[in-house]
């Protein structure tokens, strides 16, 4: 199975992909997490990266279609994966299905989280977390149990640099632009299966939700192979 998990940043990707990375046995890839580790192992390119993500704009089509088909070519994601934060431009779309057809996957399931602005902004300038093993706090709903460190190694906890309202708000307004398209374009054609759920409810209930939306479309897929 495909799964892209779509929705504005700070909506709850992060959290939902590792546990039904968990649940589904799939490997979970942030196109994100690519940019933040290939601008760790270059530092000509680090640069540029790290300033790019500073100010909240996205990163070329070029430099993002090559790290994730890079990271696709991997062993593990022949038998499927699900990706997070990708496609973000009508452009990614269509590269993706170019790949998926080219290593023989079906069709991917998008699952779009569905969050108010407001809240977003709200939970993305709340967000810390730990740089050493990556845990995520929110220092509204998901405090660290001691105040600025991580619970699992006590390191101190950061924030990214992308984690503030003005580039939040910027962020959103670049999701928007390049995204709703990305969306439009996924809803009326064949491209994949699009799934709405509200991303505004506890991780868990959102987990529940996502579930359940999924055995229907896989059912429903069964029943349209059966037909054809
Ligand atoms: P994320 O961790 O998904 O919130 O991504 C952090 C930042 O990485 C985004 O604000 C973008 O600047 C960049 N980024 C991640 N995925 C993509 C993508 N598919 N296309 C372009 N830029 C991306």
């Amino acid at each position: 199975m495909i799964l892209l998990l779509f929705g504005p940043p700070g909506c709850g990707k992060g959290t939902q992909a590792p546990m039904l990375s968990e649940r589904l046995g799939l490997p979970a890839i942030s196109t994100g997490e690519l940019l933040r580790q290939a601008a760790k192992q270059d530092a000509a390119a680090g640069r540029a990266i790290d300033e790019l993500l500073a100010q909240g704009n996205l990163a070329s089509d070029e430099v993002v279609n090559a790290l994730l088909e890079a990271r696709l070519a991997e062993a593990d994601c022949k038998d499927g994966f699900l990706i997070d934060g990708y496609p973000r431009t009508v452009e990614q779309a269509s590269h993706l299905l170019d790949l998926l057809d080219q290593l023989q996957h079906e069709r991917p399931v998008l699952i779009h989280l569905d969050v108010p602005e407001q809240v977003v902004v709200e939970r993305l300038s709340a967000r810390w977390n730990c740089p050493d093993c990556g845990a995520i706090y929110n220092v509204l709903t998901k405090p660290p149990m001691l105040a600025g460190h991580c619970d699992a190694d006590a390191k101190a906890l950061v924030q990214r640099k992308d984690d503030t309202v003005e580039t939040a708000r910027k962020r959103l307004a670049a999701y928007r632009a390049l995204t709703d398209p990305v969306l439009a374009y996924f809803e009326s054609s064949e491209a994949g299966a699009v799934v709405h759920v509200n991303g505004n409810q506890a991780p868990e209930e959102v987990f529940a939700d996502i579930k359940q939306r999924l055995e229907r479309e896989v059912f429903a897929f069964v029943r349209k192979q059966r037909r054809a």
